[in-house]
């Protein structure tokens, strides 16, 4: 903040003769000349013009005075804001990113920034068009002469008989409570209760004065937190965390211990103290209830910050902030992180362990959970990571003494932790005890349950009514054109889709192959699930979470109010349902098929089928009722189902760490996969090759691949894929060197310049 503001200062005396500039285009920073008597400061937003025909919004990273090489240099722009738009630690922060995932700072800036603030346009006119201005509302003041109390008084008595509502809405404005004006004792209009009417009556009678100004949301920074009180157990880990000279903090805790209880009591602390806390979430579909549980606490100083918001509500935030003094509450996703808080001292990252804080889909490809902890130590600030299923890296980085840990092994209060049964599929099978998807263990528990007004949540990790269907005659099976996968089935539209590139097909009929009409849906996902359970308990009212069904963050939203509100009784869903929800009423969950979850090839597997697994069971009996998990497998031997019965972490963590050890995987190594994309499968195959062979001159045995991936043609793209494995102890940043070589080379090649590659660091 100081060094900020000194270095602005520093920046505004200095007079520098070029600026390199950041643009928002995976390109390196350009050079421009900055016209005499400019004004201008590192972090600043300036329109530039790029090319011939495009005005861009370019952040200034670098003042200097070196002439570049080349002959004419185009000067910069006007600039945007009076604020810097991206503070000293944040341009370090984008530059660790840059350097760490390998992608340019206009990739950073790219995502960093809310569109509507980085406006371009092919003219001065389309672009000041696009030039994001903030929604202004009404403020209404009494005119001085007005402002003497008695004189009002006197006023309104002699008007009142003639205009009584005139003279109450004159006294109104007089005695408005002075918390809820802005700073020039003005009073926001839409906290009057008239009609436009009205105002512009009194203001035509001279009484008052009505500006146009920026909406700004008033803080009340006066309310005083009412906090938790903490249970003995919750005292002493807050005490373990805020003694611990480690400056980044593994909270284990089993789900409802009372983690954001804890959480709470830092905020407040940081709040106090005038620094600004950041409180991540791994979805938006969680921030909902945790939105709220902080608005309870902390009121008009929780920001929310995700990418549901509309454009011009992040917009707004991100101006607000960047204007901000400190003490805010950001609750919000990953991108959050790129927030222009000043005074960052605590830093929160809630169920650590989930996998969708890392962006995998473009660059850059960074991991959120692990940016946030670079983030903090940028601002010297606290990093807490908390979860009930620690990530193997966190929980490693804990026992190698990187991280402090806390444990916390005891739900809140009287809930206590459900029971959980593994259900045999087979043997329901033979002993004809299963009925459509349910074991009839699982139909038993389903039915006491709702006997007693209870709810029900029931997982199952696909969408849809069956995966595929097939020809019973010959093995057809219909397929995406343009991808390889099987579509699915959809009921309620009667549709066959393609989950990759959302193609749709009716269903068949006959099959074209042998013309054999007997097609038999193969497998199941949540549609189908859901019609089975209307079947089997025609009195329960069933409802559905999942892509399909949640469009919109209202529909979202209404699924999820109506399920807390016990308006349905039986809740089926895929992953989404899974997630930090805390629904009082669900005393049994069933999980349909854990086989699936068990049985991938991919390393993470175990780690990942375990944090399901216990994640879903979390969601039974978070109150007085005892919780019943039902888990139907035909694998109920494998050891992953015993660890998750006994709720036995640490025994997965050491069995798996053990493996991921003996193989050199994360946490034991760093992952950086590459994507190969064209249309040409031969020419793609042919270039994989070729960068395999590349990376082996330089990596030896690191190299693995090509390979192709179960989806190996997406959109009419076809798909390689390559890993490179560099252990501990290795140099990243050599490894890096050596690697842009190679990419640099790729992209140089005569024949395999055309393929797209991708580098995604760190890979999922
Ligand atoms: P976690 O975040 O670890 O899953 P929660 O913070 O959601 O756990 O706590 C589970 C439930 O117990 C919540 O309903 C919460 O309100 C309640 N709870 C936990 N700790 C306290 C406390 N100290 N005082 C009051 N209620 C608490
Ligand atoms: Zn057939
Ligand atoms: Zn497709």
């Amino acid at each position: 903040m100081l060094y900020d503001s000194l270095r602005a200062k520093r920046d505004f005396e200095m007079s520098y003769s070029y600026a390199d500039i950041v643009l928002p285009l995976a390109q390196p920073a350009y050079c421009y000349a900055i016209a005499e008597g400019a004004e201008l400061r590192e972090g600043d937003a300036v329109a530039v013009q790029f090319g011939v025909r495009h005005i861009y919004t370019g952040i200034v990273w670098r003042l200097h005075n070196e002439p570049p090489r080349v002959k004419r240099v185009k000067t910069v722009g006007r600039r945007l804001y009076d604020v810097p738009l991206v503070g000293a630690q944040q341009r370090r922060y984008w530059e660790w990113l840059a350097e760490y995932y390998m992608c340019t700072l206009g990739e950073v800036m790219r995502m960093a920034l809310p569109s509507l603030i980085k406006p371009r346009g092919a003219s001065e006119v389309e672009f000041s068009t696009a030039e994001f201005s903030p929604r202004t509302e009404p403020y209404i003041a009494l005119r001085a002469e007005w402002r003497e109390g008695e004189v009002l008084q006197a006023e309104c008595e002699r008007i009142c008989r003639r205009a009584p509502r005139r003279a109450e809405l004159l006294r109104t404005i007089a005695a408005f409570d002075e918390s809820k004006r802005n700073s020039l004792g003005e009073v926001p209009r839409r906290l009057l209760e008239c009609d436009a009417a009205q105002i512009a009556a009194l203001r035509k009678a001279g009484y008052i004065t009505v500006e146009e100004r920026e909406r700004r949301v008033e803080r009340d920074n006066s309310v005083a937190f009412v906090l938790p009180t903490l249970s003995d157990e919750q005292r002493r880990v807050k005490e373990e965390i805020a003694s611990s000279e480690k400056n980044v903090h593994l909270l284990h805790g089993v789900t409802g211990s009372g983690k954001t209880e804890i959480y709470m009591h830092f905020i407040a602390e940081t709040l106090s103290r005038g620094g600004d806390v950041l409180l991540l979430v791994p979805e938006i579909a969680l921030t909902a209830q945790l939105i709220e549980r902080m608005e309870r606490v902390f009121g008009s100083r929780v920001t929310a910050y995700h990418s549901r918001l509309t454009a011009l509500r992040r917009t707004e935030s991100y101006m607000r902030l960047a204007h901000s003094e400190g003490g805010e509450l950001v609750v919000g996703a990953r991108s959050a992180l790129f927030l222009p808080l000043k005074r960052l001292q605590l830093v929160v990252v809630d169920e650590e362990h989930d996998s969708s804080y890392k962006q995998s889909d473009t660059a850059p490809r960074y991991q959120g959970r692990d940016c946030a902890v670079v983030l903090a130590s940028m601002f010297g600030a606290r990093t807490i990571l908390g979860s009930a299923t620690p990530s193997l890296e966190s929980y490693a980085n804990a026992q190698w003494g990187k991280y402090g840990y806390s444990r916390l092994e005891e739900r809140y209060g009287s809930s206590r932790q459900p029971r959980i049964i593994i259900s045999d599929t087979m043997r329901s099978v033979k002993r004809g005890e299963r009925k459509s998807h349910f074991n009839v263990q699982l139909l038993n528990v389903m039915h006491d349950a709702l006997e007693r007004g209870e709810q029900v949540m029931l997982f199952q990790n696909r969408r849809g009514f069956t995966p595929f269907v097939q020809c019973s005659g010959c093995g057809w099976t219909m397929r995406c054109p343009h991808c390889n996968v099987t579509l699915t089935m959809h009921r309620k539209s009667n549709r066959m889709e393609c989950h990759y590139c959302g193609y749709v097909a009716d269903v068949p009929h006959h099959c074209p192959q042998c013309e054999t009409a007997d097609l038999k849906p193969m497998g199941f996902g949540t549609e189908r699930v859901e019609e089975a359970v209307a079947e089997l308990f025609p009195e329960a009212r069933v409802a559905r979470l999942d892509r399909d069904t949640s469009t919109s963050e209202s529909a979202y939203n209404r699924i999820v109010r109506d399920f807390e509100s016990g308006a349905t009784d039986i809740l089926v869903g895929t992953q989404m349902i899974t997630k930090g929800f805390d629904f009082s009423r669900v005393s049994v969950v069933g999980v349909l098929n854990a086989d699936n979850l068990i049985c991938s090839p991919d390393f993470r597997s175990s780690e990942r089928a375990f944090q399901l697994l216990t994640q879903v069971a979390g969601r039974a009996g978070r109150r007085e009722t005892e919780g019943v998990v039902v888990v139907q497998t035909s694998e109920t031997e494998h050891p992953l189902l015993g660890w998750v019965l006994r709720g036995d972490y640490e025994a997965m963590a050491r069995s798996e760490l053990q493996e991921r050890h003996a193989f050199s995987y994360p946490p034991y190594s760093h992952l950086f996969m590459f994507t190969l994309r064209h249309e040409n499968l031969s020419l793609l195959r042919r270039g994989a090759m070729w960068f395999a062979d590349s990376l082996r001159a330089k990596f030896g045995g690191r190299v693995f691949g090509p390979v192709a991936p179960s989806v190996d043609r997406i959109r009419g793209v076809y798909i390689q894929r390559l890993m490179l494995k560099i252990e501990n102890g290795r140099s990243l940043a050599r490894a890096r060197e050596l690697l842009r070589e190679v990419l640099r080379d790729a992209a140089a090649h005569e024949e395999y310049k055309p393929i797209t590659i991708t580098t995604d660091v760190d890979a999922q």
